[in-house]
Parts: structure tokens; C-alpha cells; sequence
């Protein structure tokens, strides 16, 4: 059998045709009409039109110039999602800013409401809070929102892994004042690299493409009064992504049958999946494993296994509190255990791949199944 992979790009080739389009203009160049349509589909898929959508090179470079529009100077508080992938929060360093690491609560995974009103507690200074759907999972929103307005601070939202996942009916994505979504190769659409920053107000939008276009300002010469970045999305890039667009709540409802899969297989081992709201639609990005505490077997052993067979596996992404990088920097927790870490230490990524067929799965829960 071939190696069975954690997640992988799926192509269908209306992407071709976008991309023909721009070779047929000759217009491989940075932004263009690919960028702009893509942007507009977006926008209106997420929120009909209601957000102002920049495409970007990645969404580690649209999560940076949302730390920018929201102001983040050196030496700013920054309060955080702890269980993440790095990118969430590296943007924050660029800009000087300081990470204070909030724990996660148990029912999704994502950022705890109560530690996060912790961590204001501890510092009423923080201005800013940048927050991840974790796998495809959606937040907390009503109390994270209530909690963020009660004590006047931006919200960054990091929806990179949730792409087509909706709160109470409501898309990730469109809770932050500026919230991004990435298109790299492992999400669940994807434009082979490539993200978007999303912004409620033209205002922002429009500064974010300034820097992102080297900060030219408007003059007959090249003139530069604040210092910018190359951000931009290609046009052939952008005509991926509009294909590929035409096929997320396909990927989506793919997705959730591998993990409905997945949880029926797994009924009467001493493992949960990873957990959602019940108001809440995921759009299961990775499906996930938890072993019961009172469980000896560990994730590596798991993990070691899938291996061994050819299958792709992954740990749990490892708290940025518990990163070497990020040693002496605060992290805020409202149980005497850090939820995250428990996670971590019990949690695995199974592969969540949407071409894998219903043998290949059946392949790997029978693995998963023998270590038990
Ligand atoms: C993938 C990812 C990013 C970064 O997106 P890129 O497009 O790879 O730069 C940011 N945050 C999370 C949670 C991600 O999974």
C-alpha cells in the first residue's frame, strides 16, 4: 500500500483554467485580476461581502500585518493561543511585541475565556488578543468576543486550519476586527502557498496593501516614509486558489466523513476525538485522537506504529510555553494543570487526507486499534 499521508493538497483542474486565463493575458506577474476576483469570492463566501479580503503570499505575512493594523509596538503585551502551530505567534516578535501565553479549555481545545479574563486580570495593559481555531475546531466566540470588548482589546483571528468553519451559523474568520486564513499546501484549500488577511473596515484593507507593496507612497518618484514588505500574491497562484475555492465545502464534507469514520471505529477504546461545540460546524481539518488518562498507552506509541506501516501520524501541535524559543515568557491557567500540556502529552494528528480512500482508512484504524 502507498504511504497514507497526514494532509495533502487536492486539485480537480478548474484551477487550470484561471491560470490558463492568466497565461493567456500574459499576466504572471504579482497581483492582477486572479487576485482581485479571488479575493471578492472569498469575501463573499465568508461573509457576503462583508469583509475586506487582501491575498497575501502566506498567512504567516497576513497574520504579521494584522499584528501591525492592530498597533503593536515593541515591548506591547500580546495575549495569545498557547496550543498552536509557531506562525500564530511569530508575527508578534516581528513587531517587538511580547507573548503572554493563555491556556486552553477542554471542549475544543482553543483558547480558555476564563484564563484569557486571567490573563487581563494580570496585564489590564494587553491591547491585542490573537486567537486560533485549532485543527479546524471553532473557539469560544461569545465569550471570547465578551471577554475581549469588556476590556477593549483588538482581536486577531487566526483561521488558517478552519477555513469553512462556522460558530453559530457565523464563519471563522469574520469574529476578529482583522482575521487571516492560509492557502499552504497541507490546508484544506490551497493555492500550493499563499494566505489572506480579512479586515472589516476598506481603511485597513488599504493600509495592509501598502505595506505589503513595499510602502510606495503616493508620488511621481519612489518615496518612502514608513518601511514595507514584498507580501504580494501572484496572479497564477491567486487563479489556483479560485479553483480550489469552487471546491472547499466539497473538501469540508470530505473531511467530516473521515472523522465520523473515524469516531464510529473508535467507539469502546479508551480514546475521544478531538472535541467541537455542539452550535458549532468544524471543517475537521485533522481528525485527532486523546487517550483516556487512565490509559498507559502513550501517543508516541501510536505514532510509532502508523509509522512503521507507512502511515503518517503527528503529535499534537506542542504549546508555545513549552517552546525553548518563547523560555521566560508568562503563560496564564485557570486549573492547577495546564490543559494544553495535558492535551499535548495525550494527543495525536491522524491522517486526515481527503483523497485517502475508505480501504486506507480501514488500514489505519486497524492499526491504531492493535496498539490498544
Ligand atoms: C498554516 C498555519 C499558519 C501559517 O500559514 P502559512 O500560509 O503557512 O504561512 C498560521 N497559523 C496556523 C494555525 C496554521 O496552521
Amino acid at each position: 500500500m502507498a504511504k497514507i499521508l497526514l494532509s495533502t493538497a487536492t486539485v480537480h483542474g478548474d484551477e487550470l483554467a484561471f491560470v490558463k486565463e492568466a497565461f493567456d493575458k500574459n499576466w504572471i506577474a504579482p497581483l492582477g485580476f486572479n487576485c482581485d476576483n479571488f479575493e471578492k469570492e472569498l469575501a463573499d463566501y465568508l461573509s457576503q461581502g462583508e469583509t475586506y479580503a487582501l491575498s497575501l503570499c502566506s498567512g504567516t505575512s497576513a497574520l504579521h500585518l494584522a499584528v501591525k493594523l492592530a498597533g503593536v509596538k515593541r515591548g506591547d503585551i500580546v495575549l495569545c493561543s498557547d496550543m498552536t502551530f509557531a506562525a500564530t505567534v511569530n508575527p508578534v516578535s516581528y513587531e517587538g511585541g511580547v507573548q503572554v501565553f493563555v491556556d486552553s479549555e477542554r471542549e475544543t481545545w482553543n483558547m480558555s475565556p476564563e484564563a484569557l479574563e486571567k490573563a487581563f486580570q494580570k496585564y489590564p495593559e494587553a491591547k491585542v488578543v490573537v486567537l486560533v481555531h485549532l485543527y479546524g475546531t471553532p473557539a469560544k466566540m461569545d465569550e471570547i468576543v465578551a471577554v475581549c470588548e469588556r476590556h477593549g482589546a483588538t482581536l486577531i483571528e487566526d483561521a488558517a486550519e478552519s477555513l469553512s468553519a462556522t460558530y453559530k451559523g457565523k464563519q471563522t474568520g469574520t469574529f476578529g476586527k482583522y482575521s487571516i486564513v492560509s492557502f499552504n499546501g497541507n490546508k484544506i484549500i490551497t493555492t500550493s502557498g499563499g494566505g489572506m488577511l480579512l479586515c472589516k473596515d476598506k481603511a485597513s484593507r488599504d493600509k495592509a496593501f501598502f505595506w505589503a507593496t513595499q510602502a510606495r507612497e503616493k508620488a511621481p518618484w519612489y518615496q518612502h516614509e514608513e518601511i514595507g514588505y514584498n507580501y504580494r500574491m501572484s496572479n497564477v497562484v491567486a487563479g489556483i486558489g479560485r479553483g480550489q475555492l469552487m471546491h472547499l465545502d466539497e473538501h469540508r464534507d470530505r473531511k467530516e466523513k473521515i472523522y465520523r469514520r473515524y469516531e464510529a471505529a473508535f467507539k469502546g477504546l479508551p480514546v475521544s476525538m478531538n472535541p467541537y461545540l455542539p452550535d458549532t460546524k468544524p471543517n475537521f481539518w485533522l481528525s485527532c485522537l486523546l487517550i483516556d488518562k487512565d490509559c498507559k498507552v502513550s501517543p508516541m506509541t501510536v505514532l510509532d506504529k502508523l509509522a512503521e506501516n507507512g502511515v503518517e501520524g503527528r503529535p499534537i501541535w506542542k504549546p508555545m510555553s513549552m517552546q525553548p524559543v518563547f523560555k521566560g515568557h508568562d503563560f496564564v491557567k485557570v486549573e492547577e494543570e495546564a490543559v494544553d500540556a495535558d492535551i499535548f502529552a495525550r494527543g495525536l494528528c491522524l491522517p486526515s487526507d481527503i483523497k485517502m480512500t475508505e480501504e486506507e482508512q480501514d488500514y489505519v484504524i486497524s492499526i491504531v486499534k492493535s496498539c490498544f
